[in-house]
């Protein structure tokens, strides 16, 4: 156990709406009893890019004692959800809108919040 980031579900905010279970590429959440849950703490890199699909504000990032991030284990299930057939959910830029299908997008993160933005928005961002 390490002191790191990862991924906090508040219960009562959380509808088991399951917006956030594919988003996470390594597959650490799932909806359990109608609520998420971070089903295996090594598999959350605590990035927080789950945090921007949830509809009612129940995903953040706190810091506390965790299992290390298990980078080849998240690999692993990974790499079995895309065998699985799992389709994922289309993230878009936060600026334009434009798809991940239509164009890169990379992380960000702002005041608190992680978004997504495209290549094309990417430099208004940097330059101003
Ligand atoms: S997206 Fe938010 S409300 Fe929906 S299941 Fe995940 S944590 Fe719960």
């Amino acid at each position: 156990m390490v002191k790191r980031q990862i991924v906090k579900i508040d219960e009562e905010l959380c509808t088991g709406c399951g917006e956030c279970v594919l988003p996470c590429a390594e597959g650490a959440i799932q909806i359990i009893d109608g609520k998420a849950r971070v089903v295996r703490e090594e598999l959350c890199d605590g990035a927080g890019f789950c945090i921007g699909v949830c509809p009612e504000g129940a995903l953040s990032i706190e810091v506390r004692e965790a299992p290390d991030f298990d980078e080849s284990a998240a690999r692993e299930a990974t790499r079995r959800r895309n065998e699985e057939g799992e389709t994922f959910i289309r993230q878009g830029c936060y600026i334009c809108s434009r798809e991940e299908t239509e164009t890169p997008l990379l992380p960000v993160r702002h005041k608190g919040e992680s978004k997504w933005v495209c290549t094309r928005c990417l430099p208004h961002l940097i330059h101003g």
